[in-house]
């Protein structure tokens, strides 16, 4: 009854391969069985684990990040990928759409999301966005705002210095780059944030954010994220 009220009454096409959509997101059930789920994920920061674990990763135990939790519904990895590619760098906001709904529908599981007062995507250059025409971490925050009825708090984070762009880098010059990348202009005291972005890589980008968040003086900061890559 209730999968046949979210059916809906237009003709849905699959994100990925054109085919019929019959359920809730423009996604076949075929496409839907091979996309890359991160299914044992480290309960602190996120990455993908071989196994179900009680306890957090080594790199958590060594050194917790700045952010209290890390979800993504998938892994880094085709054909979530190239979803993430065609949101990106070609602005195709069907993949966006899908993407934030992925996102949307996952977090829905997770006890400790409903604690989140405001969405921060996190944000671009102001010249990087003006060659994209659009920041995609925005696009999947308006769609995770209408799914989980959350505000997008825009300017709240603010990247100050334009970095090298952080696949070109390996982890530590990463950390480097992004130092102080972050500014805060509006009051954030006392508030529970999430950080919405498509790809979290070595966690650095959202970490430089969450710490400049959590200096400003946030009470908590999780990171929501479409895709986390395998270590
Ligand atoms: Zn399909
Ligand atoms: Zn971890």
């Amino acid at each position: 009854m209730v999968n046949n009220w979210l059916r809906r009454p237009w003709p849905c096409y699959c994100a990925l391969c054109g085919g019929h959509a019959a359920g809730p997101l423009d996604l076949c059930d075929g496409c839907a069985d091979e996309l890359p789920w991160l299914l044992h994920p480290c309960m602190r920061c996120g990455v993908p684990l071989p196994a179900p674990s009680a306890v957090p990763c080594g790199g958590c135990l060594q050194r917790p990040p700045r952010f209290q939790h890390c979800f993504s519904p998938l892994c880094y990895q085709s054909p979530a990928a190239e979803l993430v590619a065609a949101l990106k760098f070609h602005g195709n906001l069907s993949a966006g759409n899908l993407l934030g709904e992925l996102l949307a529908h996952h977090l829905r599981e997770q006890p400790a999301a409903t604690m989140v007062e405001a969405l921060v995507p996190i944000p671009l250059h102001w010249r990087r966005r003006w060659q994209r025409g659009f920041n995609q971490s925005e696009v999947l925050a308006d769609v995770v705002r209408r799914r989980l009825r959350l505000p997008v708090a825009h300017g709240l984070l603010r990247r100050s210095r334009h970095t090298t762009p952080q696949q070109q880098l390996d982890a530590a010059a990463r950390a480097r780059n992004l130092r102080q990348a972050f500014t805060v202009p509006r009051a954030v005291a006392g508030r529970h944030l999430a950080l919405i972005d498509d790809v979290a890589t070595t966690g650095a980008t959202a970490e430089a954010a969450a710490d400049a968040l959590l200096i400003a003086g946030a009470a908590s900061v999780q990171l929501w994220c479409v895709t986390r890559t395998p270590l």
